[in-house]
């Protein structure tokens, strides 16, 4: 058995635990990662690489709920429930029905708007630290819209974000054009947002922080963890197990929690149910192809992204609640192609790569950030949704803020897991029928 007092052990290597580890490498701590698979090889590698900071909505909302029904139903859908998975998903979707009320809504905007603030600041900062700031275009992104109907809730949309602080410029079909060309619809219009950016590639963040990483002494190591349990003398024993090693077990004192998808099995025992599930969401991504447009083009209608990637066009989005272990839904990468091909019909020829990654999702649409109250060196950072590699960093700035017992830049009241706990649903409950009578 491997023992240290002062590492820090974190289980997960995407996006959030590499910025994590790199964070602390930086701030002297020493650090071992811990993942099954290679760096960066989760939902980390194929996003759409957008720095989305102009989502302050948390997607747990009175308004995606109504148009849920339709997104369901439209034909090339891309929104879907795998038959199979309908009823384990049911608990979950109860409880993001819960989290939509407009109450929790607008206290989860507030919370997500205090992660966005800096999200981007942060970001700069720690690729500049990696040596990685050719990777980032901060020239902003677009939203199109192609229906004229669609033009009306457009503004109401850019009104509600004017008010949360989040700055967009009002494109007409021409202005739109000029910026995006070669999309292939009759354009009605759009939004620009100045203040949001993309990375040219995603996996190559990944790679550049496990490289940066190892360069400064962070040890990484290959092997899945079974178990994460308490030491009596104090302390965790993290059970690992690998093809070449077989069963280990690592002591720290101090361990971060983020592997994705795989967190509330590792946290369940030390911390009960956590209502963490997966939205499988999918990416095409056309190589060679070079878009005629710069910066990422986001679709209102579509729900879809096309972002300009070093390695090409890459088309990407989908939200199919059907576990882990299921594999792609061909009628999902078809919905995307079909998408793809009326959006920016340039790649339509072009052989596309499929590439499906499982957003780490909690029914609130908010991360779950934090050490856990019960067990000191505890900490846990996942759960990002759609928004893991835009809030990577901030996140990793508030895990070393805890780590270091410093005062996080953000309340991180709203990211704690607690909220999920009996006891505050009973309260949350109770203040409804408050409410109510
Ligand atoms: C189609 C699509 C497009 C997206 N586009 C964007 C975008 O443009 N911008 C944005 O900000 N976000 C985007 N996202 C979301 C973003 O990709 C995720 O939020 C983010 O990658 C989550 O990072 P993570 O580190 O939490 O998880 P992961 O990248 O999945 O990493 C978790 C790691 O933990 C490891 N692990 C799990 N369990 C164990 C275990 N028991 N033992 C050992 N290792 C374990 C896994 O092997 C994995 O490497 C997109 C997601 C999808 C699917």
């Amino acid at each position: 058995m491997e023992t240290s007092k002062d590492k820090i052990v974190v289980i997960g290597a995407g996006i959030i635990g590499l910025s994590c580890a790199f964070r602390l490498i930086r701030s002297g701590h020493r650090v071992v990662l811990v993942d099954a698979n290679a760096p960066g090889s989760g939902c980390s590698t194929g996003n759409a690489g957008h720095i989305a900071t102009e989502l302050v909505f948390p997607l747990a909302s009175p308004e995606t709920i109504m148009g849920a029904p339709g997104m369901l139903l439209s034909r090339h859908a891309t929104l879907s429930v795998r038959p199979a998975y309908a009823l384990r998903i049911a608990p979950w979707l109860l409880r993001y029905a819960w989290a939509s009320r407009p109450g929790v809504y607008r206290r989860g905007t507030a919370a997500l708007m205090s992660l966005q603030a800096s999200a981007m600041d942060d970001l700069k900062a720690l690729l500049r630290a990696a040596g990685a700031s050719d990777h980032l275009v901060a020239n902003g992104s677009l939203l199109v819209v192609e229906r004229q109907q669609s033009l009306r809730s457009l503004s109401q949309t850019q009104k509600k974000l004017e008010a949360c602080g989040v700055p967009s410029i009002n494109l007409d079909a021409e202005e739109i054009t000029e910026r995006a060309q070669g999309l292939g619809r009759n354009l009605a219009g759009g939004l620009y947002f100045p203040k949001t950016g993309h990375v040219t590639d995603p996996k190559r963040i990944c790679d550049i922080y496990a490289e940066v990483i190892a360069r400064e002494g962070g040890e990484f190591i290959r092997a899945h963890v079974g178990e994460v349990a308490l030491c009596a003398a104090g302390g965790f024993h993290i059970k690992t197990h690998s093809n070449e090693d077989g069963a280990k077990t690592i002591s720290a004192d101090r361990i971060i929690v983020a592997a994705g998808v795989g967190s509330a099995a590792l946290l369940e025992p030390l911390e009960g149910k956590i209502p963490l599930d997966t939205e499988r969401g999918y990416a095409l991504t056309f190589p060679g192809c070079s878009p005629y447009f710069t910066i990422p083009v986001a679709s209102y209608e579509r729900n879809i992204i096309m972002s300009p990637l070093d390695c090409g066009l890459r088309v990407t989005g989908g939200v199919e609640f059907g576990g882990v272990d299921a594999p792609p839904t061909k009628a999902r990468v078809e919905a995307l192609k079909h998408h793809a091909r009326e959006l920016a019909p340039a790649p339509s020829g072009v052989p596309a790569e499929v590439w499906m990654g499982r957003r780490p999702s909690l029914p609130d649409y908010l991360p779950a950030i934090g050490e856990s109250h019960r067990h000191r060196g505890l900490f846990y950072a996942f759960g990002h949704q759609h928004l893991g590699l835009t809030l990577s960093a901030v996140t990793a700035t508030i895990i070393a803020a805890l780590i270091e017992g410093k005062p996080p830049q953000v309340c991180i009241q709203p990211f704690r897991l607690e909220r999920f706990s009996k006891k505050c649903v009973r309260f949350l409950a109770k203040e409804a029928r408050q409410t109510i009578t």
